[in-house]
């Protein structure tokens, strides 16, 4: 049966990045691959076409979807908008309207880059790391929320860091399934010595383990986590964390591996219906000058591929694809170093489609 993919191409170097994702699904679909896309608006491309940085009909399209293919949004235009409206709040509305709770955040560092780290190279070399970061809970979402002025004239800003278990436990069994089907090793992070919420973040995975009998269950403070992310970072198999705690860890984790050009990222829901997305932003420094690097949307279309369209021989060869390019010495300029061919947005594009 024909699948639907929902194109969201955003903002910024969005529009670029996800054309070069676009052409590797083409080329699977002449060779057979199933599928139809239907293109939405988000971000603030949406606001300014529609008021809202997450249509209704963006939110029809996205919920009778397979899959979403997301850019990135944001940019200086729409910095100065009320909080409501601004095209980040299209990013939260779209993972909580398909309650997109569990985001795979992996980094991997490809033996080709492992020069462009800032981290000595034996320190990073061969670093497979998964991040599972909740998604639709904790801090981000909590009531109550807001600005308050107090009764001496002081304004105070407030936030809710709240998790039931039910959460808790959705979000840990994705991750020991994850860890089941890699080496075996989770770390779960919180700052259970001052938060309450995250000590019942901890005693749940404790409690979730009993049901996991091969798998290494550790727990970590986040602070401890973010200093060892730096110093030993192999240390870690599968790392899973509260939504504020993931979005900090993963962009850290991310610059482990060179360039934040590099790396996918799926968020599911309950029934493996995904939206796949890089983790980088939408880049307005470099936005329309077809130079951003497209291989992280183009690796979420080999997660796409893997996780919500059962076709992970095509994941692999997207994969594959992506080292060999890496091997050719292309680079965009993000990850370009001397000796390298340095390419364009839509020349990696073609290379990649090239040595699919
Ligand atoms: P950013 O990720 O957009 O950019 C950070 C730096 O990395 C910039 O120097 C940028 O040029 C570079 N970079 C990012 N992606 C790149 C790529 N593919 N190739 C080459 N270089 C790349 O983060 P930022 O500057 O903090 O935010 C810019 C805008 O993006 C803001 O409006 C922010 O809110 C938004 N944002 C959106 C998302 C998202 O859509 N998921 C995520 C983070 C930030």
């Amino acid at each position: 049966m024909t699948k639907k993919i929902v194109v969201l191409p955003g903002d910024g170097i969005g529009p670029e990045i996800v054309a070069e994702a676009v052409k590797v699904l083409a080329a699977f679909q002449q060779q057979g691959l199933e599928i139809e896309l239907e293109y939405g608006l988000i971000g603030g491309a949406a606001y300014d076409e529609t008021g809202t940085p997450f249509p209704d009909d963006t939110r029809v399209m996205s919920a009778s979807a397979d899959a979403i293919l997301l850019g990135a949004v944001g940019g200086y235009k729409w910095e100065s908008l009320d909080i409501s409206v601004r095209p980040e709040k299209g990013l939260l509305a779209i993972r909580s309207a398909l309650n997109l709770f569990a985001n795979l955040r992996p980094a991997i560092l490809y033996p080709q880059l492992a020069e462009a780290s800032t981290l000595k190279p034996e320190v990073v070399a061969g670093l497979d790391l998964m991040i599972v970061r909740e998604l639709t809970g904790g801090i981000y979402f909590g009531q109550p929320r807001g600005v308050r002025t107090l009764d001496n004239g002081e304004k105070e800003g407030f936030n809710t860091l709240v998790y039931r278990e039910s959460e808790i436990n959705r979000i840990g069994k994705v991750a020991f399934d994850i860890a089941q089907k890699r080496q075996g090793r989770l770390c779960s992070v919180d700052k259970a010595n001052v938060l309450e919420s995250t000590e019942l973040w901890r005693d749940t995975m404790t409690a979730l383990s009993a049901d996991y009998a091969d798998i290494e269950l550790s727990h970590m403070y986040v602070d401890n986590a973010a200093m060892q992310l730096v110093r030993a970072p192999k240390q870690f198999d599968v790392m899973v964390t509260t939504n504020m705690f993931g979005d900090i860890l993963s962009d850290c984790a991310s610059m482990l591996t060179g360039s934040i050009g590099m790396l996918p990222s799926a968020s599911l829901d309950e029934n493996g219906k995904g939206m796949y997305e890089p983790i980088h932003g939408s880049a307005p420094d470099i936005a329309g000058q077809n130079s951003a690097n497209p291989l992280a949307t183009i690796l979420s279309v080999a997660m796409m591929l893997r996780y919500s369209l059962d076709e992970s021989a095509m994941a692999d060869r997207i994969e594959q694809a992506v080292s060999k390019v890496l091997d050719q010495k292309l680079r965009t300029a993000d990850i370009y170093s001397d000796g390298m061919t340095r390419v364009s947005t839509s020349e990696m594009g073609d290379a990649v489609v090239a040595a699919l």
